[in-house]
């Protein structure tokens, strides 16, 4: 199984503040665990998004995703994705 050490995943999309609380990523668990991702800008803290292991939908790679419910693909094939084949 492939591991990319240079995957930017954990490069902070833009806008985030240093008020979001963001879990360390943790060993794979075939995307049993789902962590909240909390802004604690607002009292209480919202849940942003939650991030977690899971399986790449095209090569079915497991990746840490930094939104287990918008970011599906990991990060090799959304570069390589855009001319879609699937
Ligand atoms: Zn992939």
């Amino acid at each position: 199984m492939r591991i990319d050490r240079d995957d930017p995943r954990h490069t902070a999309p833009p806008g985030i503040t240093y008020e979001i609380a963001e879990p360390a990523m943790w060993g794979r668990d075939d995307g049993k665990r789902r962590e909240p991702v909390l802004d604690h800008s607002l009292s209480p803290p919202r849940v942003v998004r939650h991030v977690g292991w899971r399986k790449c939908l095209k090569c079915r790679t497991d990746f840490f995703s930094a939104d287990v419910r918008g970011l599906r693909m990991c990060d090799y094939c959304r570069k390589n994705g855009s001319d879609s084949d699937w």
